[in-house]
């Protein structure tokens, strides 16, 4: 199922690496096809609907999950991609995959759980995210997780620690040779960048977090609502900000085509090795580059440091900590499938059942042991 439309620099589903089992090759779908079917099949992306990342779940239904975050990721990723002829389900797969690992309540409930497994080996939900794919998924008779190609693994794993990639054979190599992963899987990274910063602004003034006043002092934000209001003078409120997010999307979208084609262009790789080779390709230009640095400051110390952001966080680290504490201290307390596990690594199965936990069910799961009149 070669497809001609595809550029010589990007992954091909019959020259992929391969699956650490082998299976015989998927009938009337590529290899990559098969992954992306995987991942949505998979328990771990149903649970993404409950996890939220600045949000908790019970605070609004208009606030994006990790669900829908996870689809807009691949949303813009597909855009990309194909706009650079280059494998379309490789990056949906490595998007729709990319934050299977995260905790329950966004990264303090990740800050919370690395605090807690500190002296034994840590947490990174970056690490949990190739757990889930590689071991903690159980659906399949001949072998534990979801079997992936190595691209998708390789995908999913974005950044990790000198001492981490030594542990990961061929997946951590490029971690220490200091080499790049697929087109497909920069894009799919670049993707989230711009998904969280537009949603962020969304949900930050949807939630009243964030002042249009405020944020209107905010270079990218400013030049896009000036577009906006010249078209439309009188036009205000949550169409105001929808006619502005969309357009900075849009912007965002078509500076990353624009410089990673001009980038691919001057680099002329031939092959998916010379991607590997070379210095990252898919960018941003520098002047979008410093833009969205300054709206990750502004929303670093405005929304995510906001007191009632902080004040949920600190409620989300104590319940993170309690439950570990409460199954370290008698793992009797863990579901029966976690207690044989916990035979070998207690503190690793212990982050694993946290990992997994959906806002709601960690908040379920401290009643249970710590509130008196709860059974
Ligand atoms: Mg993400």
């Amino acid at each position: 199922m070669r497809n001609p439309a595809i550029a010589p620099y990007a992954a091909r589903p019959e020259k992929s690496r391969g699956r650490l089992h082998r299976e015989a090759p998927p009938r009337g779908r590529s290899e990559y096809q098969r992954d992306r079917d995987r991942i949505i099949h998979s328990t771990a992306f149903r649970r993404l609907e409950y996890k939220t990342q600045v949000f908790v779940n019970h605070e609004g239904d208009h606030f994006r999950t990790r669900l829908t975050h996870s689809l807009e990721v691949a949303q813009i990723a597909r855009s990309v991609a194909r706009s650079l002829r280059l494998d379309e389900d490789l990056t949906e797969a490595i998007a729709l995959a990319h934050d299977l690992g995260h905790t329950p309540f966004g990264h303090t409930g990740q800050d919370a759980l690395h605090a807690c497994m500190r002296r034994h080996g840590g947490f990174e939900h970056n690490l949990q995210s190739l757990r889930v794919v590689d071991l903690l998924e159980q659906r399949y008779a001949a072998f534990d997780g979801l079997n992936l190609t190595f691209e998708t693994r390789e995908g999913i794993l974005k950044h990790c620690s000198r001492q981490n990639a030594r542990a990961l054979g061929e997946l951590g190599e490029r971690f220490l040779k200091r080499r790049q992963p697929s087109l497909e899987a920069q894009i799919a990274n670049l993707s989230d960048e711009i998904a969280y910063n537009n949603h962020d602004i969304d949900d930050g003034l949807r939630s009243g977090l964030l002042s249009l006043e405020h944020i209107s002092g905010i270079r990218i934000f400013a030049r896009h609502q000036a577009l906006v209001l010249r078209q439309y003078p009188r036009l205000t409120g949550r169409r105001l900000i929808n006619e502005t997010v969309r357009r900075m999307i849009d912007t965002l979208v078509t500076d990353l085509i624009r410089t990673s084609a001009a980038r691919i262009r001057k680099h002329a790789p031939t092959s998916i090795e010379e991607v590997r080779l070379a210095s990252p390709l898919i960018a941003f230009s520098s002047r979008v580059r410093d833009e969205c640095q300054e709206l990750k400051r502004f929303l670093h110390q405005n929304l995510y440091r906001h007191y009632r952001v902080t004040r949920m966080s600190a409620k989300a680290r104590r319940i993170v900590a309690d439950l570990f504490d409460a199954f370290m201290t008698d793992t009797r307390l863990l579901p029966p499938e976690f207690q044989v596990r916990a035979e070998k690594n207690v503190a690793r199965v212990i982050a694993d059942y946290i990992a997994g936990m959906t806002d709601r069910y960690a908040i379920l799961e401290h009643r249970r042991l710590f509130a008196i009149d709860e059974t």
